[in-house]
């Protein structure tokens, strides 16, 4: 997107907003299918917690994604977009016999990823089909907030209980029909997560009726300039070879499973912000814009970089800022960074803005969330309004039980 469809974008609908790029999304998830064309079934499931609007999913829909769920409430929008429940995998952690029940009963492929719940509804519904996700207790990446294969992740089933899982399934008669893995968010070596499929495979050969092999996602894209991104196409061609021969030792055409969040939204994003303040201080020069970690929390909560651009001034000389909010405590979105010189009032647009941004949002401070525009065939549709005192209000009661006067003041 040019700076200026940016800047008309924030004129027209007020900051603070996201914007997100329909084509990247479209070429993210080309280059997906690309890299694994020479399997024959091929599944990507949308991870929607990456960023759950409506518009967005039904744009995966028409693409020929399926969607991965992790909550009930993130498979109804699924349903209300229009995916078929067939078309829908649940990957709770830690969440209600209950609520799986419910989700299945809508149709949906069950994913479940601790042995109490896997006995409980193998033996209430042996009939139904269940995906296992496995923990190959293989480290991915840095950073232990994203990665979730290691030892003492709370995710998934350890490979040292598949005694127990058969134990579980040959009782209770019930179905595995999918395997699954899911080491996190930060992939960065190849090699790894190819390690981490061995165990995969290996773990497959217990079960006989397979019909997919899910490996999840963690897929990493560049954030700044010299970032190491997945070597998307790379992989393909490793992962291609191995998987179609683990087929034909298996003995049948299984699907192979990928469930992306970040790596196909996270570059479509932007998020424009105004700048309130220019402020000096005797060591910095700060700019405080119209936002904060109610919006925008990677920053704060991982650490993460996000670019930063002025787009008021695109021919300023740059000067180093340190970007913060309007949160009454720290609120840091980045420090001593090199930006075109800002005045107030100037957009700064953060990049990456796509995954776990949005969704990761809060009313915090009593804030409204920003607005959700999407930028599609070179035309800005509105997909979310920006919220109302009424969003704040609208499920508070007001209680009229303070008009006598307190005794015990003396
Ligand atoms: C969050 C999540 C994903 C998506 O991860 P990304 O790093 O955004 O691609 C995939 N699978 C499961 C089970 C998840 O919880």
């Amino acid at each position: 997107m040019e700076n200026a469809n940016l800047l008309a974008i924030a004129k027209e609908f007020g900051s603070p907003v996201y914007v997100y790029d329909s084509s990247k999304i479209v070429s993210q998830y080309e280059r997906l299918t690309n890299a694994f064309k020479q399997v024959k079934q091929v599944k990507l499931n949308y991870a929607v917690k990456a960023l759950s609007n409506l518009a967005i999913l039904k744009l995966m829909n028409s693409l020929g994604a399926g969607l991965d769920t992790v909550s009930i409430q993130e498979v109804e929008l699924g349903l209300l977009a229009g995916v078929k429940p067939e078309n829908i995998i649940f990957t709770p952690n830690g969440v209600s016999l209950e609520e799986i029940e419910q989700v299945s009963e809508k149709g949906v492929q069950i994913n479940i990823d601790n042995l109490s719940i896997l006995e409980q509804f193998g033996t209430k519904h042996p009939n139904i089909p269940v995906c296992i996700r496995i923990n190959p207790h293989v480290m991915a990446g840095g950073n232990s907030k994203i990665s979730v294969g290691h030892i003492d992740s709370k995710f998934g089933i350890s490979i040292h209980q598949i005694p127990h899982i058969l134990r579980i399934v040959e009782n209770t008669g019930m179905n595995i029909n999918g395997i699954h893995m899911h080491t996190g968010s930060d992939i960065l070596d190849i090699d790894v997560f190819l390690y981490a499929s061995e165990i995969l495979f290996e773990t497959a050969k217990n079960f006989k009726n397979l019909d997919f092999i899910d490996f999840g996602s963690g897929f990493k894209v560049p954030y700044k300039e010299g970032d190491i991104e997945t070597n998307i196409e790379e992989f393909g061609k490793k992962l291609t070879k191995r998987f179609n021969t683990f087929c034909k030792e298996y003995g049948k055409e299984l699907t192979l499973g990928f469930e992306p969040g970040k790596f196909l939204v996270s570059e479509a994003g932007y998020f424009l912000a105004k700048v309130n303040v220019v402020k000096q201080t005797t060591s910095t020069v700060f700019a405080g814009i119209d936002s904060g970690f109610n919006h925008l929390i990677r920053p704060m909560f991982y650490n993460s970089h996000h670019e930063i651009v002025n787009i008021s001034n695109p021919k300023g000389r740059e000067r180093f800022y340190s970007i913060v909010g309007y949160i009454c405590e720290t609120d840091t979105f980045a420090t001593n960074r090199r930006i075109l010189e800002i005045t107030e009032g100037d957009i700064i647009a953060f990049k990456n803005a796509g995954a776990y941004c949005y969704s990761m949002a809060s009313n915090y401070n009593s804030r409204f969330r920003p607005a959700e525009v999407l930028w599609h065939n070179n035309k800005a549709h509105l997909i979310r309004k920006r919220e109302t005192m009424e969003d704040i209000t609208k499920n508070q009661i007001d209680v009229d039980i303070f008009t006598e006067i307190p005794v015990s003041i003396s």
